[in-house]
């Protein structure tokens, strides 16, 4: 898979998903188009207690255990992402108080025809307990195995503040 992401972008993934604990932190990393370059973090408020709170019966889950992207920020971010010829190259939240894994709804949510929109899409979860980020994958799909592969991104999780 060609993506390059950083250790400082990983990062700013890492402190979104700890600030927002015990909610589900959720967001896009853009690129320069046809680049293998992830470059810019854009944090997308999760609207799933709102969408909880109006309407529990089709939203049962609130924002502990699920996320969604608020759509009028997620369409400026696209929309000037794409002023500048970059697209979106990754869809990023946390699972608190859970580990890193691709849930069956993260899997729905990426494939809501069975295959990926966009293949090229790779998603990241990263696990938070206790408000620390205890570990961060990347999914991305496998064309041949039609199946979203693991990327373990080995990083040294900020120390403990002094
Ligand atoms: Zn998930």
């Amino acid at each position: 898979m060609k993506l390059q992401i950083s250790s400082y972008v990983l990062d700013m993934m890492i402190y979104h998903a700890e600030k927002d604990y015990p909610e589900e932190t959720c967001g896009v990393v853009i690129g320069p188009k046809g680049k293998s370059k992830a470059i810019g973090v854009f944090p997308i408020k999760n609207i799933q207690n709102d969408l909880h709170q109006k309407d529990p019966k089709q939203y049962s889950r609130d924002a502990k255990t699920a996320y969604f992207m608020d759509p009028t920020q997620l369409r400026i971010v696209e929309k000037e992402a794409a002023k500048k010829n970059f697209e979106i190259k990754i869809i990023y939240h946390s699972h608190p108080d859970h580990g890193v894994y691709f849930s069956e709804e993260d899997k729905a949510m990426a494939c809501p025809w069975g295959e990926p929109n966009d293949p090229n899409l790779a998603w990241l979860v990263i696990g938070v307990a206790q408000a620390k980020a205890n570990g961060a994958s990347l999914f991305y799909w496998d064309e041949e195995k039609k199946d979203f592969l693991e990327k373990n991104l080995k990083q040294n999780f900020r120390s403990e503040r002094i």
